[in-house]
């Protein structure tokens, strides 16, 4: 018999997949073109099977009765968000990786009236004639922080570009050796320096800079002193650097401004929080500090978003500088902003309602007992022959280049598996339907409670029921 052709006739057209009910039903909830190529590409994965595995009449009979489930799998992945949304099951609170900060639904509300309808966006609504989106955010900035006005931009790296291009273009700016920073691979001062037109002149050695070190660097060419936040790292040891306080004797007896890139930039005092220190945005204009740049998305719990916090006369030529117009924030942003930075009227609302803040300052015995919880739901809904669950203390981080040596004591959730790969577990938990990223150390998994909301306990116990089950069908 002259096999192979009659074999490939075996394997139903796309027509006729198109016609069963299960496929019918999918072709209501997705657009057509996603259906019809996952038919041809699991037909074509058939047709390839057939040729290099040899396959008898039989199995791909075998294959067929399966051909419709495997074509809704595709089409279902096909169809999903490529941007989804996760459990942070790590610990870190500001993780850049998977979104930074998270928005609460009153905020969202917010954003949701202004993102469905038209806004005064751009509209002066006393006037009748145009008007700036920075206004709405400036007011409420300058009362939180104390600054004499201020604006917002994508995000902290462009508020760094446009304070750098509009003060000191063309000029000198005066910055420690030990503050030249680089964040998140692809923000580093001295490139940021150099596409905003300032030149960058670095005083001072790797882990000691003194006042005289800026000082003997002024000439009639500097137009700034940087002072740099160094958010991810701490030089520890035989160190000094020069406090912005410090550069305030200079700054006034030469009249030369001073810059500050807060990074994180907090806007309340977290050590009463049980947290190291942090200075805050309000310490800095109140050191003197003529412009300060922080980030929306870190510390302050907001959207993404660079703030820009100083004296009038800079931040009016920044409003004016055209970079402004290709680093300008949408509505989704001053929206959400704005709301955000309402919380922080009232200190205790900002720390109950802003996510960060929340997960910061939990306390161990809140935390405590979320595990508890989610322990019992799981020792009541798995069956863990081949693990072991425990609740063990371990320390979580603050994260987003955020004091970096905090280590937060929390509690985790620990998972020891008996002879199943840690690896494939991790995998798997971090591909389910929603995907559950944990930490892994010393072959065990932790799930730490401090970055898990109650509403998600029943994804978390459902992913580990899900995942177990596939590496055990696996080995
Ligand atoms: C995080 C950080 C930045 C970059 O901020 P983005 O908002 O991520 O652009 C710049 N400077 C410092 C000191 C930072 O910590």
């Amino acid at each position: 018999m002259s096999k192979n052709k009659n074999l490939y006739t075996l394997i139903p057209k796309v027509d006729e997949l198109l016609e069963n009910a299960n496929i019918q039903e999918l072709l209501n909830s997705m657009p057509r073109k996603i259906v019809v190529d996952s038919i041809r590409e699991e037909i074509d994965i058939l047709r390839k099977d057939i040729r290099k595995l040899s396959l008898d009449e039989e199995q791909i009979i075998e294959r067929n009765n399966r051909l419709y489930e495997m074509v809704m799998d595709r089409a279902n992945k096909k169809n999903s968000y490529k941007l989804r949304r996760v459990v942070n099951a790590t610990g870190t609170v500001i993780h850049t990786n998977i979104g930074r900060s998270l928005i609460n639904e009153e905020i969202m509300d917010n954003v949701k009236e202004i993102a469905t309808n038209y806004s005064n966006l751009e509209y002066d609504l006393e006037k009748g004639e145009r008007g700036s989106r920075y206004s709405h955010l400036e007011d409420i900035l300058v009362e939180i922080t104390g600054g004499e006005a201020a604006m917002v931009v994508n995000n902290n790296a462009a508020a760094v570009m446009l304070v750098l291009s509009t003060m000191a273009k063309d000029s000198e700016v005066i910055v420690s050796r030990g503050e030249l920073i680089e964040i998140g691979g692809s923000f580093r001062i001295p490139d940021v320096m150099e596409q905003s037109g300032a030149h960058l002149v670095a005083v001072g050695t790797t882990n000691k800079t003194h006042l005289g070190d800026f000082e003997n660097a002024i000439t009639e060419e500097t137009k700034a002193l940087l002072k740099v936040h160094t958010s991810n790292y701490r030089i520890l040891g035989f160190t000094s650097s020069v406090s912005a306080e410090e550069l305030y004797t200079l700054k006034s007896k030469y009249n030369i401004p001073l810059i500050e890139d807060l990074g994180s930039g907090v806007l309340v005092d977290l050590s009463k929080y049980g947290l190291e220190y942090e200075p805050t945005v309000q310490d800095s204009i109140k050191n003197g500090v003529d412009v300060v740049t922080f980030s929306g998305d870190k510390l302050l719990g907001g959207p993404q978003a660079g703030i820009i916090v100083g004296k009038r006369e800079y931040i009016e030529a920044m409003k004016k500088n055209p970079l402004t117009r290709a680093f300008r924030v949408d509505k989704f942003t001053i929206s959400a902003l704005e709301a955000t930075l309402r919380l922080y009227l009232d200190e205790s609302i900002a720390v109950e309602k802003i996510p960060t803040l929340n997960m910061l300052s939990l306390s161990i015995e809140e935390i405590e007992e979320k595990a508890k919880v989610l322990y019992d739901l799981l020792a009541d809904n798995i069956d863990c022959e081949n693990c072991k669950i425990e609740i063990v203390d371990d320390y979580s981080e603050v994260g987003g280049g955020s004091l970096p040596l905090e280590k937060m004591p929390t509690k985790c959730i620990m998972l020891t598996l008996n002879n199943l790969s840690v690896s494939r577990f991790e995998k798997a938990l971090r591909e389910y339907d929603i995907p559950i990223i944990t930490r892994v150390y010393k072959d065990r998994i932790y799930i730490d409670l401090r970055t898990i909301r109650e509403d998600e306990y029943k994804i978390v116990v459902d992913g580990i029921k899900h995942s177990l089950k596939e590496i055990e069908g696996v080995d």
